[in-house]
């Protein structure tokens, strides 16, 4: 910190005459980031939430921050849309580009949580040059277990209730508890085969990245096949 303020105060006297000194400059070296991990069905959303009010670090979504910015019309958007128009994936540089202007912005003094970025150890290996990751948060469900969760989802076609078929049923068969209709609808891709094949993706585009993160020393495997309370407490507490 003092370090950081003396580097400020020296570079606001080396250049007395600029009139503000640069849009997150002063912040770099206080910033630490996160990244979070988590397949499909692992919780990771209500675990980001509990990250973010915890820790007051905003949510990075780089599928969030590409909308916005195609939605602004700002370059890096414009450029993007080109890309997704065509059906293409949006190349790093893109990303990188979006992710750094982010990075400048008022409530990432402290850092932020990347929340499904990076990909690639190409991706990682551009956001270690953009910012400093300080930790790597895994949550880890046995694949069995997601499939389980997400396969005997059902929902209210008129209230939107959620239901399970073991974990909340409804109780009468047939029939929202809340709203007496009999419209319950299965989503076409909860079913197991589309889950595995999600989560064979998922485990191929991750492990190599989770050994590149331990390799560093900062990966931290999180089992989140428990109680989402006792998820939130190890989190925290490797973030420590
Ligand atoms: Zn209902």
């Amino acid at each position: 910190m003092v370090d950081g303020a003396m580097a400020t105060l020296r570079s606001s006297m080396a250049s007395p005459t600029k009139p503000t000194v640069k849009k997150g400059s002063r912040h770099a070296s206080s910033m630490e980031s996160i990244v979070l991990f988590g397949p499909p069905g692992a919780g990771k959303g209500t675990q980001a939430q509990r990250i973010m009010d915890s820790t007051g670090l905003p949510q990075v979504s780089t599928g969030d921050m590409l909308r916005a910015a195609v939605s602004a019309g700002t370059n890096t958007g414009i450029a993007a849309k080109k890309y997704m128009d065509a059906g293409k994936l949006v190349p790093d540089e893109i990303i990188i580009a979006l992710i750094e202007d982010r990075i400048l912005e008022e409530d990432a003094v402290n850092g932020v949580m990347f929340d499904g970025f990076p990909r690639t150890i190409p991706q990682a290996e551009a956001l270690s040059n953009i910012t400093k990751v300080s930790h790597v948060i895994a949550i880890e469900v046995p694949d069995d277990r997601i499939v389980d969760r997400i396969c005997g989802r059902f929902t209210c076609g008129k209230c939107s209730s959620v239901y399970h078929d073991t974990f909340n049923p409804t109780q009468t068969d047939g029939v929202c508890d809340k709203c007496d209709s009999t419209e319950l609808k299965r989503r076409a891709d909860d079913n197991a085969d589309t889950v595995m094949s999600r989560l064979g993706a998922y485990h191929e585009q991750t492990s190599p990245l989770a050994l590149w993160y331990e390799s560093k020393g900062i990966f931290h495997r999180i089992d989140g096949d428990r109680a989402i309370d006792e998820i939130t407490k190890d989190i925290l507490l490797s973030l420590n």
